[in-house]
């Protein structure tokens, strides 16, 4: 390959048991078989032992949605190194506002359950819920239950997830703003740009010095983004 600098040399991989952070983010998401899925494998791989000990549980995916989601928009902002923001353009004066989603602008989120009547109540869902029920209303109000006659109302009334309309207004001329999010579906988007950029470094290393996907997984990240940087801008160095 004409015009590239000396290979450098392999990173020493033996003996390292975890690959670095991003590598195994893109393998949590090629995991999941579905968006919850992918969330649930996102979540396992980035929640600490604290989180799950706060919501007294012991696996991500039986986290309650609200605080599920707000953990992802977390896993967003390390894995990016920004916040996830919403642009929406205002229907009066057509002036474009932008609204940060993170944990200190979409508030914090408390545990909550309802009391529905003597002996019955429900609970807020997990992604586990939500999975599990297939986008069936009745079998998740099933699966959340405690006790026998909650209603979807109910069940509407103690979800605090990060799905639905947002709230704000005009930076402009101040009118009111809404704008439909739904945080899993923007952050898992996010994630899988990234991941695609991680597939694209790893392919233009691999083709440049001839090292495996293993070797080039254990690079640290700056690391392995500074030499595929550099082999792209090589005018021999690529196509
Ligand atoms: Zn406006």
């Amino acid at each position: 390959m004409a015009g590239l600098p000396a290979a450098p040399r392999p990173p020493e991989t033996a003996g390292r048991s975890a690959p670095p952070r991003l590598a195994a983010l893109a393998a949590a998401l090629d995991d999941g078989g579905s968006a919850l899925a992918q969330a649930i494998e996102v979540l396992r791989w980035a929640v600490t032992d604290a989180a799950l000990a706060a919501s007294a549980v012991s696996d991500a995916a039986d986290l309650p949605v609200g605080v599920a989601d707000r953990l992802l928009l977390d896993v967003y902002e390390r894995a990016l190194g920004r916040v996830l923001e919403r642009t929406v353009a205002c229907p009066e004066c057509g002036e474009w506002t932008t609204f940060p989603l993170a944990g200190d602008t979409v508030g914090e989120h408390w545990p909550r359950s309802a009391w529905c009547g003597p002996g019955a109540g429900v609970r807020e869902p997990t992604y586990a819920d939500l999975l599990l029920a297939a986008g069936d209303p009745a079998a998740l109000l099933a699966r959340c239950a405690v006790g026998s006659t909650p209603t979807l109302t109910d069940l509407a009334a103690v979800e605090a997830s990060l799905c639905g309309p947002l709230r704000s207004s005009c930076a402009g001329c101040g009118v009111a703003l809404v704008d439909d999010v739904d945080v899993m579906g923007l952050v898992l988007a996010g994630l899988t740009e990234l991941q695609a950029e991680l597939d694209w470094e790893l392919h233009v290393l691999a083709t440049a010095y001839g090292w495996d996907p293993e070797t080039i997984d254990a690079l640290p990240d700056a690391r392995r983004r500074r030499l595929a940087d550099l082999v792209s801008s090589d005018p021999g160095g690529r196509g």
